[in-house]
């Protein structure tokens, strides 16, 4: 695959890069394993106050790698300016937690005093997408490099600017070279990284094919793996939900970042009485969109990564209205052109023989289901392949977790519309993948919790 920075507003190919020979390839790993034999003899705070020292030269240098965003994949600057804040409070709360998430935790044993004792494992690979192309690093990278694990990584061939921009600006801000390293590599040569010895884990957000591929290549290895994948996540909304309060953000649940989220809300299920006020918002929320440059204030929906990506999207949402689908919202022919902008539609009348019941429609397509009462809500937010996040709007909150607890999936937000924090471990079930990333939970993954017996 090529890596190469195609600017999907203006359709430009503003700069092509060489892929890494296995040479360069090697060096990086001998690199990445010296560090993890000397981290091991260094005390944790060390590099916690160098996290501290990211988090204060990502926030001097938003403008700078936001800009870098906005050309790899067409995100509003304004949101790309969100993600590096993200990112840089991801950093920021390893390094204030680290003595609490690396301490080690005594326990009672009849064989002597016992403890788990934090330890790193070693070298990891991390393969990441394009959407979120800073903050997706930045959730693997803090808690390895606190607990003492060094990463390499593949980024999307679509964001090399983003992925070369992380590692310089981490090693500016005072990271160790080596700690983590881009890597411009083939899929044969990311099989071979997570087969080599030094490596000790892989983690991937990205599609269901990549984790079964990734997955398949750790387990053949015998490594650990996280996946992150997609999700196709319910937004319910009950009998007494305040639906002055939905409106207000509806269409961000679904807009942000184009709906190139894999926790954004893409499947509306309300109950009969509230259905026409739902639709009739999230319609208002879809003709508000105002597409334009990235780099404008005034723009609030930016184009798809890719033209690829669109014109793959316009098929899918071609087929669902084939099937059987109402285009409840929307002009179709709007979205045949040779941009990269998908102008938002809704979808309803989705049934369950037709494919796109199942399929996660990853931009701005909102699906409106109708249901008689909160049961069938559940039923219909558990009939899917995925299980990542969701959220449940109801007049009275503790209802709302009850039925929040009811949801097969890794997250449920009750009265807001979610999003992603340091603090909140971030991961799915089903086919929305396996682990945790963020939050003390995010630490654990490539963790060994050693166990030590002292009599
Ligand atoms: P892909 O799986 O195609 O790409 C993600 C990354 O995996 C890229 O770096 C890609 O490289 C790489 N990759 C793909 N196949 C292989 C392989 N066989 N071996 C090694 N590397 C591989 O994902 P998409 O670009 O389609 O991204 C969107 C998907 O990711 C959506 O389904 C979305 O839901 C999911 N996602 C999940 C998130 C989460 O946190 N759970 C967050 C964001 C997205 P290359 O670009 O070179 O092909």
């Amino acid at each position: 695959m090529a890596y190469q920075i195609t600017n999907p507003y203006t359709g430009e190919v503003e700069k092509t890069y060489d892929n890494f020979t296995d040479e360069q390839v090697d060096t990086a790993l001998a690199k990445a394993y010296e560090n993890y034999q000397s981290w091991k003899k260094e005390p944790v705070a060390n590099r916690a106050k160098k996290l501290q020292a990211v988090c204060d030269y990502f926030y001097a240098h938003i403008d700078e790698l936001a800009t870098i965003i906005t050309h790899d994949i067409g995100k509003l600057f304004k949101e790309a300016q969100g993600e590096v804040i993200i990112s840089a409070e991801i950093a920021k709360y390893y390094a204030e937690n680290a003595e609490t998430l690396t301490a080690p935790k005594d326990f009672d044993s009849r064989m002597g005093k016992a403890q788990i004792v934090p330890r790193p494992i070693g070298v990891l690979m991390a393969v990441e997408p394009w959407n979120f192309p800073i903050y997706q690093l930045m959730r693997v990278f803090a808690p390895n490099y606190l607990l003492g694990n060094p990463m390499v990584y593949k980024h999307a061939s679509n964001t090399p600017g983003s992925a070369e921009a992380f590692e310089k600006f981490l090693v500016a801000a005072g990271i160790e070279e080596g700690a983590a390293t881009n890597l411009f590599v083939s899929y044969d040569q990311v099989n071979d990284i997570i087969a080599d010895k030094r490596v000790q884990g892989v983690a991937l957000t990205g599609s269901e094919r990549a984790g079964e591929l990734i997955a398949a290549e750790a387990g053949k290895n015998l490594k650990r793996s996280s996946l992150e994948l997609g999700g196709s996540d319910p937004f319910i909304i009950l009998e007494d939900a305040d639906l002055s309060e939905i409106k207000k953000f509806i269409g961000q649940a679904r807009l942000y970042n184009a709906g190139q989220v894999c926790t954004s809300s893409k499947r509306f299920i309300v109950t009969e009485n509230n259905y026409d006020e739902v639709l009739s918002s999230l319609t208002a929320a879809f003709k508000e969109a105002k597409t334009g440059d990235p780099f404008d204030e005034a723009t609030t929906l930016a184009p798809l990564n890719s033209l690829k990506a669109k014109k793959d999207l316009v098929k899918q949402v071609e087929k669902a209205i084939e099937n059987g689908a109402t285009l409840s919202y929307g002009d179709m022919s709007k979205n045949q052109g040779d941009d990269a902008f998908f102008y938002p539609v809704i979808l309803t009348d989705i049934t369950k023989d037709n494919p796109a019941y199942y399929e996660e429609f990853f931009g701005p397509v909102g699906e409106v289901y109708k249901v008689k009462d909160e049961a069938e809500a559940i039923e219909l937010a558990n009939d899917s392949v995925y299980g990542l996040s969701g959220v449940v709007f109801a007049g009275d909150p503790e209802h709302g977790a009850e039925v929040a607890a009811q949801i097969e999936t890794g997250a449920v937000f009750v009265n807001s519309y979610g999003g992603t924090l340091p603090e909140l471990p971030f991961g799915g079930v089903k086919r929305s993948g396996y682990g945790k990333e963020l939050g003390t939970l995010g630490i654990d993954a490539f963790m060994n919790q050693e166990i030590i017996v002292t009599r």
